[in-house]
């Protein structure tokens, strides 16, 4: 009873569903009276010996008999009507003139006549018997048969669309996330801020938000305003989600985690949909950090009209996204974390107060960050302690911690590979290579000649040697193995990151980058092309000394980069020119002094390399000799032998 008065409520409510009903009722019947009809007017049409056989096919079909049966009677003129039946060739029902009735099945016979089949000229045999032929609608099938196959036409088009129906609804569920956002929960999660390394700033400015999160009363009580979004912006890797699970895992909350894709769905209303199932998950699991990865993803609003539905879609995310944030509550407890990498993608209307206006900066780590995130994941793997985690710092500036992280766990891997027990310095240093360079020892490593790679390896010698000798930075390590597009690499660190260079750095860079060139012409007395790029940067750097840095002393304290461009005539650039080629002649100069008081060195050091492919630590600084102890360029030559010794100390 109480069903039926809702209804009849919600009827009254709704008045466009009696309407509808209506509409369709009516149009039920008119179409019943039109089909009562029409049968009528064809009806009429038809003559009686028809209507008879239409009216009560039963009496024919019930009695079948065979097709000589009906030769026999037709023969003998006692034939007095034939019927075909249209639509189902084959059956023939006929009236003999003593009122008998009857059907057979003549395969072959159409209502258009039987040629070919034993009633053969059958219109021609009513003629000379006088019996009638028509053509007559007669369903053979029995009634139920007649009333399944009508059903079976009804409701299989019924069973597709319910098919279609389900399927979209499911696909629908599917989009709006109404059945799987639950999927991207994770309760409390156990990480806090101390499991990220560096990023200071931005875990004070969390810390604020923990404070709110783990006692929102007091800020209520106070009626200060509570923290609703906060906006991470940083490049990819350096610990956004990390830093929003953490503060959930602080602030004792739930997380939940999704990225800006997850709104944009194939159905228009769908991410609307979307926004707001994810918004009532996160109210239900309260405290709870909802996190929205990539957020420039949905965080750009289109103006005016241009741009078609999917921008309008896009506009309409994130007006439901600043409504649902709107509508929080202090109480609510529910804090709205999104990150990006691209801050100016971001709409105003999302940064204003109230919204996402806690902008929090990650930065790449500095030199003892990543000291420190090397440390951290080499304990997570069985490392043997070799690694000097200060030289991979230094060897990866710019690096993410994720990028470490993925390092050593390539490291990890290659040890796994090559069936070691531990982890050792060794294999993170080939799996920076791999990062750094782009890939695994190239196939081209084959290819060399002998004769290539001793090239190789006194190229690689002279800019370890120069670097080394000439202060322009650290020499980590030494290979001659071709990986990317490199043949061999000498990696040079600074053991800062100030990012002024002195004079005397800049000088010393220049000399080192023509060390390998000058190692090739002093002893092998020619160069080769693999020194192109080498000089292409060295004069690039030339250039910049003269033409900005104030090295000219053509130039003095004015900066070609300041100069209007219609005083840049040729002599200017002649000037710089000429000037840059002098301190590359005076680098030039400087390697060759060092390179031949230092021969020996540079011979043993390219025979190490021959032989073991890769110079680095402990080995490399013998080989390359002590700082400082002699000065330069006076440096005392150690002997032949003594030098090949040193070469062959180092296991192969
Ligand atoms: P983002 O969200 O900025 O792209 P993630 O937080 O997903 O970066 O970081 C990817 C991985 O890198 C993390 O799972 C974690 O292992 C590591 N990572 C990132 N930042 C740090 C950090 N500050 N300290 C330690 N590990 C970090």
């Amino acid at each position: 009873m109480t069903a039926l008065k809702k209804l009849f409520k919600r009827l009254r409510a709704n008045s466009r569903v009696p309407v509808a009903v209506l509409s369709v009722i009516l149009v039920a019947v008119g179409f019943t009276l039109l089909a009562q009809e029409a049968a009528r007017e064809t009806d009429a049409r038809k003559s009686p010996e028809m209507l008879q056989f239409e009216k009560e096919p039963d009496a024919w079909l019930s009695n079948q008999r065979n097709v000589s049966e009906l030769i026999k009677s037709v023969d003998a003129g006692q034939v007095a009507t034939v019927a075909l039946a249209n639509g189902h060739p084959g059956l023939v029902l006929y009236t003999l003139k003593n009122g008998a009735k009857a059907s057979v099945a003549v395969p072959g016979c159409t209502v258009l006549g039987c040629a070919g089949t034993a009633l053969d000229k059958l219109a021609e045999r009513g003629a000379a018997q006088g019996f009638a032929l028509v053509g007559v609608d007669v369903d053979p099938r029995t009634k139920s048969q007649h009333l399944l196959d009508l059903l079976g036409t009804i409701v299989s088009p019924l069973i597709i669309i319910a098919t279609m129906g389900i399927g979209f609804f499911v696909l629908m569920r599917l989009q709006t996330g109404a059945g799987g956002s639950a999927s991207t929960l994770s309760e409390r999660p156990e990480i806090k801020f101390d499991d990220a390394i560096g990023n200071d700033e931005a875990k004070a400015a969390l810390n604020r938000v923990k404070a709110f999160m783990t006692d929102p009363s007091s800020y209520v009580k106070l009626g200060a305003a509570a923290p609703r979004g906060v906006l991470l912006v940083g490049p990819p890797g350096t610990g956004k989600t990390l830093l929003a699970k953490a503060l959930a895992g602080e602030s004792k909350a739930n997380f939940i985690a999704v990225d800006g894709s997850y709104f944009t769905a194939t159905f228009y209303g769908a991410g609307v949909a979307k926004v707001k199932a994810l918004f009532k998950l996160a109210r239900k699991n309260a405290p709870c950090v909802l996190f929205i990865d990539e957020v420039d993803g949905i965080g750009k609003r289109s103006r005016g009209n241009e741009g078609g539905g999917a921008e309008s879609e896009m506009n309409r995310i994130i007006n439901r996204v600043l409504v649902e944030m709107d509508g929080f509550e202090a109480m609510d407890n529910v804090v709205v974390v999104a990150a990006t990498n691209h801050e100016n993608n971001i709409d105003e209307a999302m940064r204003r107060p109230g919204r996402f206006d806690m902008l929090v900066r990650l930065a790449k780590p500095t030199l003892p960050e990543r000291a420190k995130l090397f440390d951290l994941y080499l304990n997570k793997v069985t490392s043997d302690g070799s690694a000097d985690t200060a030289a991979l710092a230094r060897m990866t500036p710019g690096l993410t911690p994720a990028d470490i992280a993925n390092i050593v766990n390539k490291a990890a891997s290659s040890a796994a590979e090559k069936g070691a027990a531990t982890v050792t310095s060794d294999h993170v240093l080939r799996a920076i290579e791999t990062q750094l360079l782009g890939g695994e020892i190239s196939p081209v490593k084959d290819l060399l000649t002998e004769g290539t790679r001793v090239r190789l390896a006194y190229h690689e010698a002279g800019h370890a040697m120069i670097g080394h000798w000439t202060g322009a930075g650290l020499v980590e390590r030494v290979t001659i193995e071709p990986r990317g597009q490199a043949l061999g690499v000498t990696y040079m660190t600074r053991d800062t990151e100030d990012p002024l260079y002195k004079q005397n750095e800049l000088v010393s860079r220049l000399a080192m980058m023509l060390g390998g060139r000058e190692a090739e012409l002093l002893v092998l007395d020619s160069v080769s092309s693999g020194a192109s790029d080498d000089l292409k940067r060295a004069s690039e750097l030339a250039i910049e000394m003269v033409g900005s840095l104030g090295f000219s002393e053509t130039f003095g304290l004015l900066s070609v980069g300041g100069i209007p461009k219609e005083l840049l005539g040729p002599d200017i650039q002649a000037a710089v020119l000429r000037e840059a080629r002098v301190l590359l002649e005076q680098a030039q100069a400087t390697c060759r002094t060092l390179l031949t008081a230092q021969r020996a060195r540079l011979d043993a050091m390219a025979q190490a390399l021959l032989t073991c492919e890769v110079l680095q630590g402990a080995e490399l600084k013998e080989m390359l000799g002590e700082v400082g102890r002699v000065p330069l360029p006076e440096l005392a030559p150690i002997g032949r032998d003594q030098a090949l010794a040193l070469a062959f100390t180092r296991r192969v």
